[in-house]
């Protein structure tokens, strides 16, 4: 009874240690999770201004491209009102007239056309400076919450290698098959491999044990696992305050 107890305890002990292992590594895990995250949204600002500015180039080209065809045009509107003062017939002058008036209102429209361009382009140049300064100003708060996480990660690092250092010493005391048996389950058990029997009910996947073994594992002369997930178990009574 009295050998069952102590191989419990110094189980119990080890599975501690390795909790607080654990625990260590998932605060750097998260910390670093968070992070990618945050990049995540940084590279989707870039990726988005980029695209903008491939559109904005386009943009750009078909202005340009009406703003010459509006210069040409207009040069030739020029020449017309030249030929205007010299044309000889009124058939001419009516038709020269009236080629004017044709391209008047098509310069106006070209006009229009260009300031919508430059309308959309404006608003896209607006957006890609929001991207660009949301890009660098999470890129910088990004670099700060790094040197945060990794000054964590060399701390926790610290933590462990003394902590490692406890557990080394603990495992040696423990009996070769039980640590073996211990691994496992902790492998395949979330990380906990011996688990309380409160009121008949194991408290590591809350189902009841068997009356019969019940009474075993409050005699507490073997070890004994639990029914449905294995895992080692130990008595605890139900706590007072509860
Ligand atoms: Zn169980």
């Amino acid at each position: 009874m009295e050998e069952v107890q102590k191989e419990l305890n110094k189980l119990l002990e080890l599975q501690d240690i390795d909790l607080r292992i654990r625990a260590l590594d998932e605060q750097s895990t998260d910390g670093y999770a968070k992070l990618d995250v945050d990049q995540e949204g940084i590279d989707a600002c870039i990726v988005e201004a980029e695209d903008l500015k491939e559109r904005l180039e386009v943009v750009g080209k078909e202005k340009r491209d009406v703003e010459i065809e509006l210069e040409d045009e207009t040069t030739r509107l020029k020449d017309r009102q030249t030929k205007l003062m010299n044309v000889q017939t009124n058939r001419e002058y009516q038709s020269l007239l009236k080629e004017i008036e044709h391209t008047k209102g098509d310069n106006k429209r070209r006009a229009e056309e260009i300031e919508r361009y430059a309308e959309i382009a404006a608003a896209m140049e607006e957006k890609i400076n929001n991207l660009e300064t949301e890009a660098k100003e999470s890129g910088e708060a990004l670099a700060t919450e790094r040197a945060e996480v990794d000054k964590l990660t060399t701390d926790l690092e610290k933590k462990k290698t003394k902590i490692a250092k406890t557990r080394g010493a603990k495992i040696k005391k423990i009996n070769a098959s039980i640590y073996k048996r211990y691994e496992q389950l902790r492998e395949r058990r979330n990380g906990i491999a011996i688990v309380a029997v409160t009121d008949g009910v194991c408290q590591g996947c809350f189902m009841t044990i068997p009356p019969q073994q019940f009474n075993e594992v409050l005699r507490g002369d073997q070890l004994h696992t639990c029914p449905t997930c294995q895992r080692m178990m130990f008595h605890q009574a139900v706590s007072e305050e509860d």
